[in-house]
């Protein structure tokens, strides 16, 4: 995938100077090749000694933008080549950092009373959809959504069900990470807008919801920051491949801090943050300045989570450092200065986001198989099934038994250019090697059935085995009867014809004599026996 390997930009912006006040002394110099702005601290009476010298400091930035500095110019500069990256896959981040009142929300959101002052969001919002319907090559869905973090709390403020009256009735947003480790916000809605003005309406509405949320109480257009972030996808017809890109436009809590009063000298250095979050988005951003740190401590805070990305991570990073210059807040501009100047060394790798659609993929993948299909149709003149008949496998079965009883060392298998058949016949083999037991039976599902037939077989034999023994039993029997009265028959004629030499004979020698003597009579009974027992079929076998 693409990639930009870039360093954060970092610009400054000076708040025009109010009616009454005392302005600061500092100067811009947008002309060497890094521009600069340099801020000079008095030392006068008020830290407790006389002292005429000019301590001054110097701070780099990408570009520095002075009290004069309209809406539209800030744009152009700053936030249309973010607003370019995004449409171009790319996830992008514009946050604006610096104490109350020095101008964030004039930055990201712009000023109420003229529609020239319009900021950073309605002006981005404007640019993406005038070039998403210029770009008709591919299918763009846009989604908002805008999150309020306040005292390690989301919150959502485009809920669509009802208007809240305090930050409490807004949904709660809370953070999950998954197991790559990817931050996912639940119960933040993403609200689909087609146009300009859908999109203007719901910025609308949150900044209402935004309003409302704010008492005295928990000053939290001070305290909390907002993120309102676009959410891009772009498909090209018929492809299955998605960029999606998301563009979050930050509007930080004041960054003022609490400075460590009574010794001079390092006066701004010890100074601590009022804001808990922010000192954790300082940890961050000073591990990732510092080289070979292997952890970064993201998850201190929602904050720091939820912009995980945008700092050292997968993003086209902006920051605008809003600067008071007048004299009483000349101290927080410097410390505002300290802190770009660290976030300018840190290093962010934006990625092409692009994800392929599994349905999408199918649907591709099966038109793709049927055109390869028609197309070995087209070459082969065969049609070819997804898989082979019984009658094939047989054949196949049959080639294989031939092919393996064949002496011949120059036989070979041929079963043709046809995938299924080789696998097939591998197959085959692979069993007769693994199971030569049963080798020598057929390996279809059919085995089964044959072997179911061949067990009614056996069945059917065993029966008629047993037909034939109780046939073979009768028919002894008979014989049994036969030669009993024949000896009866014998010892009758015996008995009439005394004196005969026939008396020494032996009863079997009688047996054979009568035979002769008797044969017509016996014959005619073995007939009349035949014709009374049913034809038995196994006699002429
Ligand atoms: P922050 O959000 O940093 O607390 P704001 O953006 O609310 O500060 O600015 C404080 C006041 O100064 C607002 O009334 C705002 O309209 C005004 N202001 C800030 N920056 C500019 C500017 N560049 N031009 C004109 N007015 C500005
Ligand atoms: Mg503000």
């Amino acid at each position: 995938a693409a990639m930009v390997k870039e360093t954060i930009r970092v610009y400054a912006r000076v708040k025009p100077l109010g009616r009454r006040q005392q302005a600061g002394s500092y100067s811009v110099d947008n002309e060497e090749p890094l521009p600069s702005l340099e801020i000079a601290v008095p030392r006068d009476s008020a830290d407790g000694f006389i002292n005429n010298k000019r301590e001054s400091y110097k701070f780099k930035f990408q570009k520095i933008f002075d009290q004069e500095a309209k809406q539209d110019v800030i744009f152009d500069s700053i936030a249309k080549p973010v607003a370019e990256c995004v449409l171009a896959g790319y996830n992008g981040t514009i946050f604006a950092y610096g104490q109350t009142g020095s101008g964030k929300t004039f930055t990201i959101t712009g000023g109420a009373e003229r529609y020239s002052d319009r900021g950073i969001i309605p002006r981005t919002l404007s640019y993406i959809f005038d070039q998403l319907q210029k770009d008709s090559s591919k299918v763009y869905t846009t989604h908002v959504s805008y999150l309020e973090i306040y005292n390690e709390c989301g919150y959502d403020l485009l809920d669509p069900r009802h208007e809240a009256s305090r930050m409490e009735d807004l949904p709660k947003v809370t953070i999950m990470e998954d197991s790559d480790q990817n931050i996912h916000l639940k119960n933040l809605s993403l609200q689909q807008a087609t146009n300009e003005e859908e999109a203007l309406n719901l910025l609308f509405l949150g900044d209402t919801n935004r309003m409302i949320a704010e008492t005295p109480m928990n000053q939290a257009s001070s305290r909390s920051h907002c993120i309102f972030t676009i959410h891009i996808s772009s498909k090209e017809p018929g492809s299955a491949t998605i960029r999606r890109s998301k563009l979050h436009l930050v509007d930080l809590a004041g960054s003022e801090r609490v400075a460590k009063t009574g010794i001079g000298g390092h006066l701004l250095t010890e100074a601590k943050y009022i804001n808990l979050s922010l000192h954790y988005l300082e940890q961050v951003i000073i591990a990732l300045a510092e080289k070979n740190r292997s952890h970064i401590p993201y998850r201190n805070s929602m904050m720091t989570s939820v912009l995980r990305d945008s700092l050292g991570g997968n993003c086209m990073t902006t920051m605008i450092s809003t600067l008071a210059m007048d004299k009483r807040n000349i101290d927080e501009s410097i410390s505002t200065c300290r802190f770009a100047q660290r976030v300018a060394l840190i290093k962010n790798e934006a990625v092409l986001n692009e994800e392929i659609d599994p349905r999408l993929m199918i649907v591709q993948l099966k038109k793709e198989i049927q055109d390869l299909k028609d197309e070995l149709a087209l070459v082969t003149g065969k049609q070819r099934m997804s898989e082979l008949s019984q009658e094939e496998l047989l054949q196949l079965d049959e080639l294989i038994e031939t092919f393996l009883k064949e002496n011949d060392p120059d036989s070979s298998l041929d079963v043709g250019a046809d995938m299924r058949k080789i696998k097939y016949c591998f197959f085959h083999m692979k069993q007769i090697i693994n199971h030569p037991m049963t080798s020598d039976k057929k390996l279809l599902s059919q085995n089964t059935s044959e072997e179911k037939n061949s067990n009614e077989e056996l069945e059917k034999l065993k029966g008629l085995l047993q037909q034939r023994d109780n046939e073979i039993n009768i028919l002894v029997t008979m014989l049994k009867k036969e030669k009993k009265k024949a000896r009866d028959a014998l010892s009758q004629l015996e008995a009439t014809s005394a004196g005969s030499t026939v008396l020494e004979q032996s009863p079997s020698m009688s047996l054979e004599e009568s035979q002769s003597s008797s044969r017509c009579f016996s014959l005619k009974e073995a007939k009349d026996f035949s014709s009374s027992v049913p034809r038995l079929p196994f006699l002429p076998r």
